[in-house]
């Protein structure tokens, strides 16, 4: 049974030789089909008509067959700059929504943001009416801690 599998896997890694397989985007697509399922899930019970049922299924469609021809794509370049384009546009989202997240669980600072320039002031809580000087452009923010 085991020389099963082991063929199975050979038979495999044979087949995905050469082929894009799993890169970021499509571990995006994954969640955004599940994301999708759950969604549908919640608007057909709330709107049960056939066209909204049309719609998700089509979507769903829609996002497991790119997945699909980008799993086993042999476009390996173009896979890989489509690849590069979604991190482009994701990271810095992530980045964004970890800061804010660590942000939130921060209880001793309060954050302001710089309105000249956007950056982020950190000042301990509590203090009351303040007045702090940015560290980047030394414009003024006012406000309480
Ligand atoms: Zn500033």
């Amino acid at each position: 049974m085991s020389n099963f599998f082991y063929k199975m896997r050979c038979g495999m890694e044979r087949f995905m030789y050469g082929r894009n397989g799993t890169d970021q985007l499509n571990i995006a697509l994954l969640v955004l089909y599940v994301a999708l399922c759950l969604l549908q899930w919640i608007v057909v019970m709330l709107l049960p008509y056939p066209l909204v049922s049309g719609i998700f299924s089509g979507l769903l469609l829609a996002t497991v067959l790119v997945l699909f021809f980008r799993i086993f794509s042999r476009n390996l370049e173009k896979r890989r700059r489509e690849n590069a384009r979604f991190l482009n546009w994701y990271q810095p989202r992530q980045h964004a929504f970890s800061a804010w997240r660590f942000r939130m669980r921060d209880r001793d600072h309060k954050y302001f943001k710089c309105r000249a320039c956007g950056a982020r002031c950190r000042v301990p809580r509590g203090k009351g009416r303040i007045e702090i000087t940015c560290p980047r452009c030394g414009g003024k923010i006012q406000g309480k801690s």
